[in-house]
């Protein structure tokens, strides 16, 4: 089935029917232990942190869909995150995407400093500026590509090399491409990582997080901190975050269609300063993203003109279809304001050098149809005139 095209895969990807009943979707096992019939006799499961047949349907979903061999998943994206951290040791550094998700910067920052991790954040639009951070010590390359919420695109594959060169591991958060539009792997990723909570589940009604290898050691290592530390989802969150991966694709063509419509619109608006979308020509990572990626994704970033908190407060406040909330990629259209929500844990004078300034907005662009979208953008943004 792995040879399959991407919708396909998507289904039907490390599935089958129920062993015991033939049921075509994997019963929810919620059970913590396993009946053995005689001291260590039993069917491959005997404790369901270690192992439960729910999650375990979910994680070859992922790695069939992310075109790994071994997929693992966790009770949040930020749980995953501390997975990779765990397979660093004291003195260790990482080199990562300054403009990252605010809550993986906190964890790196004010958890993995702390045990003897050395982070350095950069650009990494210039290869150069990223290889000259290379040291003997680089042990792992983090990436988010498109970066939150920028919508900065970082070349994997140029990353990859530099890794390879090092000698060390490269992690790609890919959850606002989705593996639908990227496939970090086969531009030569070592760990794909996934807050599951966004595009994958689709629903906004679970948190949960991923991660895809496609190499055994790597996966052994992964397994081992997973089940030795503990953050593994429930079976309940892993049926979720399955079903929803069956319509990733059809959601995603309808988000960026509604994405690449709304861009377009508020561009135009005379209430709008500037507007980031991966999809504009004159995007700095547009011919990266056309080479690297099947579509531009459901987000857009943009500044009201004033540029300032009163108004981006008062637009985001007076919209009635996108709702004002934390989190994205679920069917619903969201709005957000980095500078006070996600990113309010960044320090304001380097949270502003990557470009979140108090007057940008973050959109969610969800699956309604795009006209009642506009329109609630439209009346919003009009009280600013
Ligand atoms: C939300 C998010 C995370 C963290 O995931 P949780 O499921 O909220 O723990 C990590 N990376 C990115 C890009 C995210 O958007």
């Amino acid at each position: 089935m792995d040879s399959e095209h991407f919708g396909t895969r998507a289904i039907h990807g490390g599935q089958h029917p129920d062993p015991s009943t033939g049921a075509v979707m994997p019963p929810i096992y919620q059970t913590s232990t396993y009946a053995q019939s005689a001291p260590g006799v039993h069917q491959g499961y005997e404790y369901s942190r270690t192992q439960n047949p729910t999650r375990h349907a979910l994680e070859r979903a992922l790695a069939s869909i992310e075109g790994g061999t071994h997929g693992l998943a966790f009770g949040s994206g930020l749980a995953a995150v501390d997975a990779c951290m765990k397979l660093l040791a004291p003195g260790d550094e990482v080199i990562s995407t300054n403009d990252l998700y605010g809550g993986t910067y906190r964890q790196f920052v004010k958890v993995y400093e702390k045990y003897g991790l050395k982070f350095h954040f950069t650009p990494m639009g210039s290869v150069e500026a990223v290889r000259a951070l290379v040291t003997p010590k680089t042990k792992m390359i983090w990436v988010e590509t498109p970066t939150n919420p920028m919508l900065n695109i970082v070349d994997i594959a140029a990353m990859s090399r530099i890794a390879k060169e090092a000698g060390a591991w490269l992690v790609v958060d890919n959850t606002f491409a989705t593996p639908y539009l990227q496939q970090p792997i086969s531009l030569g990723a070592d760990i794909v990582l996934h807050s599951a909570t966004k595009y994958l589940g689709g629903h906004s009604d679970l948190v949960l997080g991923a991660l895809v290898v496609h190499e055994a050691s790597l996966a052994e290592k992964l397994y081992f901190i997973q089940n030795a530390t503990g953050a593994v989802c429930g079976p309940m969150d892993s049926f979720l975050a399955l079903r929803g991966i069956k319509t990733l694709h059809v959601r995603m063509d309808r988000h960026m269609e509604n994405a690449a419509e709304l861009a377009d619109f508020l561009k135009g608006h005379p209430a709008v300063g500037s507007v980031v979308y991966p999809g504009f020509e004159d995007h700095p990572g547009h011919a990266i993203a056309r080479a690297q990626m099947r579509g531009f994704g459901g987000m857009i970033s943009f500044r009201v003109k004033s540029d300032s908190f009163a108004d981006a407060s008062k637009v985001v406040s007076a919209m009635k279809v996108f709702t004002l909330a934390e989190s994205l990629g679920g069917v619903e259209s969201l709005s957000g304001h980095p500078a006070s929500m996600t990113h309010a844990s960044i320090p304001k004078e380097q949270r502003e050098a990557s470009g979140v300034t108090d007057g940008l907005i973050r959109l969610s662009v969800g699956i309604e149809d795009v006209r009642d979208l506009k329109a609630d953008l439209d009346a919003a943004l009009s009280l600013l005139l």
